[in-house]
C-alpha cells in the first residue's frame, strides 16, 4: 500500500515500478542498473514537467498560420547532486535536451557533521529559471536540505527535488527545512537503517551506477 506524504508525489507508473524493482535486486549488473536508471529518469522527467507554463508563438506549417504551444520562459535547470545525481542526468537531458545543468558536491564533516561544499556550479542566469535538484537517495535529507539552502541563495524561480527513492524519515526532515519543496520519488520505501541507508532500498546507488563496489 502507498503511504501518503504531504508535498510528496510518488510517480507509481507501473512501467517505473517494474523498472526499478529490477535496479533494487542485488543480482542486476552495472550495466542494467545504467540502463533502468536512464529510463526511469527520463520518464519521470515527463511526470515532473507536466505543470510547465505554456505560451503560444506564431508558426507556419506547410498549409497555415498558427499560434502553437511552446514551453515559456527560461529553460529549466537540473541540478545533481554528486556524485550519485548524475545517476538520473542523462536520462532526464534525454527528455528535456535544452536544459541546463549545474552541480553541487557537499561532503559531511566528521568532527563538526556540518555539510562542506566542494564544488558549486551553476549556469549564470538561474534567477528566473525553474531547478529541478537530482539525488536518487532521499535517505537522511541532511544532503538534500543542505543543498536546497544553497540553492536557494541564487533564488531560481522554483525547486523541484527528485529521488529514486525516498524514507519517511529523510521525507520528514528534509520538509522541516523546506516545506515547499515539493520531492517527486519512485517509492517511499520502509525506513532507514542505523548507517543511513534506505531499507529494502537498493544499497549504494552511486556505487551501483559507477560499478566502484
Ligand atoms: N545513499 C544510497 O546510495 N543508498 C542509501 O540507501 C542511502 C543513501
Amino acid at each position: 500500500m502507498t503511504r501518503e506524504f504531504k508535498n510528496v508525489t510518488q510517480i507509481n507508473h507501473p512501467m517505473i515500478q517494474h523498472k526499478l524493482s529490477i535496479m533494487r535486486k542485488k543480482e542486476t549488473s552495472t550495466n542494467k542498473f545504467r540502463t533502468l536508471c536512464h529510463e526511469i529518469a527520463m520518464l519521470m522527467a515527463y511526470e515532473i514537467s507536466r505543470d510547465l507554463p505554456l505560451t503560444y508563438a506564431d508558426i507556419e506549417t506547410p498549409l497555415a498560420k498558427m499560434k502553437a504551444p511552446v514551453i515559456e520562459g527560461k529553460k529549466v535547470v537540473l541540478v545533481s547532486i554528486l556524485r550519485a545525481g548524475n545517476a538520473l542526468l542523462e536520462g532526464m537531458l534525454q527528455l528535456v535536451p535544452s536544459a541546463r545543468v549545474g552541480h553541487i558536491g557537499l561532503y559531511r564533516d566528521p568532527k563538526t557533521l556540518a555539510a562542506v561544499e566542494y564544488y558549486f556550479k551553476l549556469p549564470e542566469d538561474v534567477q528566473d529559471r525553474d531547478m529541478i535538484v537530482l539525488d536518487p537517495m532521499l535517505a537522511t535529507g541532511h544532503s538534500a536540505i543542505a543543498a536546497v539552502m544553497r540553492l536557494k541563495e541564487v533564488k531560481p524561480r522554483s525547486i523541484k527535488f527528485v529521488s529514486l527513492l525516498a524514507s519517511p524519515e529523510g521525507i520528514e526532515t528534509f520538509h522541516s527545512e523546506h516545506p515547499e519543496v515539493p520531492i517527486y520519488t519512485v517509492c517511499v520505501d520502509e525506513k532507514l537503517n542505523e548507517k543511513g541507508y534506505i531499507i529494502p532500498g537498493l544499497g549504494d546507488a552511486g556505487d551501483r551506477f559507477y560499478g566502484t563496489k
